[in-house]
């Protein structure tokens, strides 16, 4: 393939990622976005392997390189497509830490190829890119390791978060050695001395990632994972300079500044500091208040519930991390249809960190056809939840607690909330007395407004749409 086909590809591909970024910014059109990003990762594949560096040689060993990764690299990629909804956080931050690595690789074994090779291709700018490349890579790949096993929940990876004194001044120090050691290399990149010292800052690296991550709640993780995502984003852009391949410094830029603004967009939703996250050991997450045994819960009957569902002119759902959990979005779309059928007016109210994952909420009730129209955002639905007859909090819980507007001791003070305490009534459907994700009490449970619906999601709403359309409950 000419060198200019190849430009071309590169350029569709370019294009084709930022159009999946527009797309995927709406539920209507994210379908679209995906594909168009799996069409511009396949175009960008395949000119790199046309490329007269790789292809022009008859050598069968050349393409052999090419074909044996991907056909390796294929089946943990399909193995971590097939992981629930629920688990994509942790799925995600693997997939920056592969990500990292790989750029880490690239510009240790760029380093030595050129040193062996072409030693005069070791300017100081490309070093520095290499630097960058080889800091930033391994970065991402231990901080995303322990951002996925925190939020795996791994035995051996402490969940709360791991401080000791003085741990900031130890990492900025281990960072000052690594930038004056990167600098030394830049302009010596060629002394005897130099392999040594990208090993040194490769051995700070591996260590800066995880110490970076290890201070962090596990509450936090998913600013993190936004965050490493734009690390990865910013070692692909050094690694295209190394490679001198304009596809992945605009691919690399695209995927540093989406991370960088998802982090402030998730700052802003859980009402955290952007500054804490960038420098760690922040989210100390403070221990559950304990009273909750005391206070009491009302239970309800479905049966009773379904009555009360049936005479309300307008129904709020907020659907939450257990919605999920127990996959009740299309017992949800059967409750939806039962009421519409009766002329209730039923909107969803979409919190942005609702689940576990931003969008989490959307995706499950695209999934199951819920109009696109009736999602709501949390500010504009707030709106209209004191004339709102019925709210049902399914599975939801740190995002309707009213605790995050009143309580300046709560971990989640100053968290925007969905008003459900404003509602008229409430049904709140859960499992046990157990907490949600931040770990504390929810005083909406005890409202004499708020009646509980003790359950699996699926199981509860399941019974619901029975009684609505006439048949008989199972409790
Ligand atoms: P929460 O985790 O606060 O609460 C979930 C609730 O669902 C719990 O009360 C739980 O109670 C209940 N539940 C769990 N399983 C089931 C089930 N099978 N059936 C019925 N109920 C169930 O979820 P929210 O969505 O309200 O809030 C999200 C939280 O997660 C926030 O704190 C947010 O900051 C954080 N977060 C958000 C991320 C994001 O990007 N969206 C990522 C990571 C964290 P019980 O066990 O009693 O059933």
């Amino acid at each position: 393939m000419s060198l200019t086909l190849i430009e071309l590809a590169y350029l569709g591909a370019a294009a084709l990622f930022i159009l999946s970024l527009h797309w995927m910014s709406d539920p209507k059109t994210a379908r679209r976005g995906v594909y168009a990003g799996i069409a511009g990762m396949i175009a960008a594949v395949l000119a790199t392997w046309a490329r007269p560096d790789v292809s022009a040689h008859t050598d069968v060993q050349r393409h052999l390189w090419v074909i044996i990764p991907i056909a390796l690299a294929i089946w943990p990629g399909i193995w971590l497509s097939l992981v629930p909804l629920t688990a994509v956080p942790q799925r995600t931050a693997l997939s920056h830490a592969f990500g990292g690595l790989a750029a880490g690789l690239v510009g240790v074994a760029k380093y030595f190829h050129w040193l062996h090779d072409e030693p005069d291709m070791l300017t100081p700018l490309r070093m520095g890119a290499i630097v960058l490349e080889v800091l930033l890579g391994f970065l991402t790949f231990t901080g995303s390791l322990i951002a996925a096993g925190k939020l795996q929940e791994v035995k051996w990876v402490p969940q709360r978060p791991w401080t000791y004194r003085g741990q900031n001044i130890v990492n900025i120090c281990a960072f000052g050695v690594a930038v004056i050691l990167g600098t030394a290399l830049m302009f010596s990149a060629k002394a005897w001395w130099s392999p040594w010292a990208l090993g040194v800052i490769v051995v700070l690296a591996l260590n800066f990632g995880w110490m970076l991550v290890i201070p962090i709640g596990g509450a936090d993780m998913p600013t993190v994972i936004a965050i490493l995502n734009a690390y990865a984003g910013l070692a692909a852009v050094a690694m295209g300079f190394v490679l001198g391949n304009k596809l992945l410094i605009t691919a690399g830029a695209l995927d540093g500044a989406s991370g960088l603004i998802l982090s402030i967009i998730m700052c802003k939703a859980m009402n955290r500091s952007f500054a804490n996250v960038l420098f760690g050991a922040f989210g100390q997450v403070q221990q559950a208040k304990t009273g909750a045994e005391q206070k009491e819960y009302k239970p309800e009957t479905t049966e009773s519930a379904a009555q009360i569902l049936e005479q309300a002119a307008s129904v709020i759902i907020v659907p939450g991390y257990g919605m999920a959990v127990a996959q009740a979005q299309h017992k949800v779309r059967e409750l939806y249809d039962q009421l519409r059928k009766r002329n209730i007016s039923v909107k969803f109210a979409i919190h942005p960190v609702a689940g576990r994952m931003p969008g989490h909420m959307n995706v499950l009730l695209a999934e199951c056809e819920i109009p696109y129209t009736d999602l709501v955002e949390m500010e504009e639905i707030n709106a209209d939840m004191p004339q709102c007859d019925v709210c049902l909090v399914l599975g939801a819980n740190d995002v309707v607690n009213p605790a995050a507007r009143s309580d300046k001791t709560s971990p989640i003070y100053g968290m925007p909330i969905i008003d459900a305490d404003k509602a008229k009534t409430v049904f709140a459907v859960k499992r046990s007395k157990n907490p949600g994700f931040a770990g504390i009490d929810n005083d909406l449970y005890f409202l004499d407004k708020t009646w509980m619906l003790f359950g699996d999601a699926k199981a509860v709403v399941g019974e619901l749409v029975k009684h609505l359309s006439g048949g008989s409950g199972m409790h």
